[in-house]
């Protein structure tokens, strides 16, 4: 028996579309392979609005939102792309509108509240829908917020599922794929949705710091230290903020494997993280917090004296421990 469609509404507010990029570089799944159904429980899958990548335009390309809207288009996910503005700080104009009604223009924010009462579930495709990200770097002018702060913590959808957050500057599109295939998968009653952390994201991808994920971890503990980008050790020294940024690109790669900013050469700027591009992530080029760097000296040295004390163990008492 064919499943039931699940239909998927993609919204963009403050973005740069950098996010739907990233997405359409996934492999791992594919957006093809999504939308060709990958795998038979995860079939059934449309993507019924995307307004960089759909074929209408003008007002046959909302008439899917408008259904949305409505609770014509049942079940329906929404993948929110880009940062949420407050109108209330936009005077007598506005920051961000998609279509208009009688020559009104319908601003995002409230697309976004409509939809988000009708969807089965919303996820936040990357940092500015997540948490606020660029556009919420201060001084903020436009009041931007991620979906989360704008539809409150523990704002829940009609299924009962909180907002799941996929952050990322951009999204990192085998992230996104993945979660949305696992939503569908939950959804349908073959697995549990994945466990969210306090921020809501999953934590099997961002549960670890990018130092845990690093290649170079083991240089740095060798004490081995870049003094100039193109050197191959730990760039500590030169502003990487791995340490308290989480993600696991640099151990997966960006596209087919290949990239994942420290596994290249790059410092990790924290893009998945709440306060991005503020402080402790910005300046980027700033060096992160000495604590942690202190708080793990210590720990390896705790570690260092552990093993040492084992194998000691072992040779005075004969036996393997
Ligand atoms: S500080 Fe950055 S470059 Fe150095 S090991 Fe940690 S994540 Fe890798
Ligand atoms: S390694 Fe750092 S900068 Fe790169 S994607 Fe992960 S959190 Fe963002």
């Amino acid at each position: 028996m064919e499943p039931e469609k699940i239909h998927v509404i993609w919204l963009s507010g403050q973005a740069c579309t950098g996010c739907t990029v990233s997405f359409l570089n996934a492999t791992h799944p594919s957006l093809v392979d999504i939308l060709t159904g990958f795998i038979p429980q995860a079939a059934g899958i449309t993507l019924d609005y995307h307004q960089t990548i759909m074929l209408p335009w003008g007002e046959e390309a909302l008439k899917a939102v408008e259904a949305a809207e409505r609770g014509e288009l049942e079940p329906f996910v929404l993948v929110v792309e880009g940062a949420v503005p407050d109108e209330d700080k936009a005077g007598e104009g506005y920051w961000c509108a998609i279509g208009e009604e009688n020559g009104r223009p319908i601003t995002f924010s409230e697309r976004l509240k409509k939809l988000a009462d009708k969807a089965i579930a919303v996820v936040a495709a990357g940092t500015c829908s997540s948490f606020g990200g660029i556009p919420h770097g201060k001084p903020n002018p436009t009041g931007a917020r991620g979906v989360m702060d704008f539809l409150g913590r523990d704002w829940r959808s009609k299924a009962g599922i909180p907002i799941i957050n996929v952050p990322g500057c951009p999204v990192h599109g085998e992230h996104l794929a993945e979660v949305l295939a696992h939503a569908v998968l939950a959804l349908r009653g073959y697995l549990s949705l994945p466990e969210l952390d306090e921020w809501h994201r999953p934590k099997y991808i961002f549960g670890q710091t990018v130092h845990d994920n690093c290649p170079r971890a083991g240089l740095y503990s060798d004490g081995k230290t870049s003094h100039a980008f193109g050197e191959p050790y730990c760039m500590g020294l030169l502003g990487c903020k791995g340490p308290i940024s989480h993600c696991d690109a640099p151990k997966r790669g960006f596209i087919e494997g290949v990239g994942g900013c420290t596994a290249i050469g790059g410092i990790c700027i924290g893009c998945t993280e709440p306060e991005f591009p503020d402080e402790p992530y910005g300046p980027f080029l700033k060096k992160a917090p000495a604590t942690f760097f202190i708080a793990e000296k210590i720990r390896g040295i705790i570690a260092g004296l552990d093993a040492v004390w084992h194998r000691f163990e072992e040779k005075l008492v004969g036996r393997k421990l």
